[in-house]
């Protein structure tokens, strides 16, 4: 068996290592953002029966434009959009992979602020594209003056602004979604990854659409939606910045089990989106909880929180997993990220990280 060392493997992934978020077999699972409910079984029987259908057509390549499925998430967006302004694909991984393939590329950079999501760099460097990651404030928070700076020092082909950002739940304003638009000369994405959990869902890029032709918007069914095993992201954006990614996606990229269980879950989006504001109360439950037990949480508007004031993250992670409880070390120094659960769950993880508290506030 030959080892990766002995492969002519390319050179600039020489050394690299894949994304890899533990996937643990334990009774408390709080590390990648997901959402803690199962879909309704009214839906699932709904998706079983589209897929059904589906499949009686399997022989054929399912639609390549995915026509109806555009439509729906057209239709779910809102914001006067239509099908020609959305694309989608397996995860809003692949639709930021889309994107990067079209405006990035060998000689071209990313841009975004760190800390953020951490497949930015890893996708940057799969389409062989330079990534410059500018500081975020030492609370995370961005503004429009720190944007246009880094815009303008680095002078990026694309620039990704999360939103709320992940791992440190921060909201952005949309002054500075347009000061990016107006600073950049490349394109400008915002991954709403986690909008639905938003304290004001009204603040979302999308309102801004029509003003900017290079502002795109990546969402996701994976986090609000319950749909993490299914993959499917999705991106509003001009028709224009569509026709550029039809030229790198793979035929027939989406499959018809995929339509067709988007499709139906579409369906029923206030079905589907019921327990996000469950979710919501936990995440702000733990703000409130942590902090009372003398963490430092950063305020947070996605389905998970961030928290400081950990003396030894690696200790506490290894601590918490020990109670059967699995949170996520995101390698900022004194933190840990938790997901927001169910409230059991979410029991489960403040009775544990409650062993580890630096000291209770007076
Ligand atoms: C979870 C997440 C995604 C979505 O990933 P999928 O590929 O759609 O499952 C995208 N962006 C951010 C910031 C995320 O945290």
């Amino acid at each position: 068996m030959a080892s990766l060392d002995d492969l002519p493997l390319r050179a600039d992934l020489v050394g690299r290592t894949p994304y890899g978020a533990p996937q643990l077999d334990v009774p408390v699972r709080l590390n990648v953002n997901e959402n803690a409910f199962p879909i309704a079984d009214v839906v699932a029987d709904d998706v079983v029966a589209a897929v059904r259908e589906a499949i009686a057509g399997v022989h054929r390549y399912p639609d390549r434009e995915f026509t109806e499925l555009r439509e729906a998430f057209a239709g779910y967006l809102g914001h006067g959009l239509d099908a020609s302004s959305i694309w989608a694909a397996n995860g809003s991984n692949e639709v930021l992979q889309h994107v990067l393939q079209a405006f990035g590329g060998p000689g071209r950079t990313l841009l975004s602020f760190s800390p953020t999501y951490s497949m930015y760099p890893l996708l940057a460097q799969g389409v062989g594209s330079a990534y410059v990651a500018a500081p975020r404030a030492a609370d995370h928070t961005l503004d429009a003056a720190t944007v246009t700076a880094a815009i303008e020092e680095h002078d990026p082909d694309v620039v990704f602004l999360c939103a709320p950002n992940n791992p440190t739940g921060t909201a952005m304003g949309l002054d500075v979604v347009e000061a990016a638009c107006d600073a950049a000369r490349g394109m400008v994405l915002v991954d709403e990854a986690y909008a639905e959990f938003a304290h004001d869902r009204s603040q979302t890029a999308l309102s801004l659409l029509g003003r900017h032709e290079r502002l795109l918007v990546s969402r996701t069914m994976s986090k609000a939606f319950a749909y993490a095993g299914v993959r499917v992201g999705y991106l509003a954006a001009d028709p224009a910045v569509i026709d550029a990614l039809r030229l790198v996606r793979l035929p027939y990229h989406l499959s018809a089990l995929t339509q067709a269980a988007a499709l139906a879950a579409l369906r029923h989006a206030p079905t589907m989106l019921a327990r996000v504001d469950e979710l919501r109360a936990q995440r702000d439950r733990i703000v409130a909880e942590l902090g009372r037990m003398g963490f430092s949480p950063f305020p947070s508007d996605a389905n998970f929180v961030l928290f400081g004031g950990v003396a030894d993250p690696h200790a506490a992670f290894e601590g918490m997993l020990a109670d059967g409880v699995l949170v996520r070390d995101v390698g900022i120094p004194g933190t840990l990220r938790v997901t927001a659960g169910t409230p059991e769950e979410t029991d489960a993880f403040l009775a544990s990280v409650a062993r580890l508290a630096p000291s209770p506030r007076p």
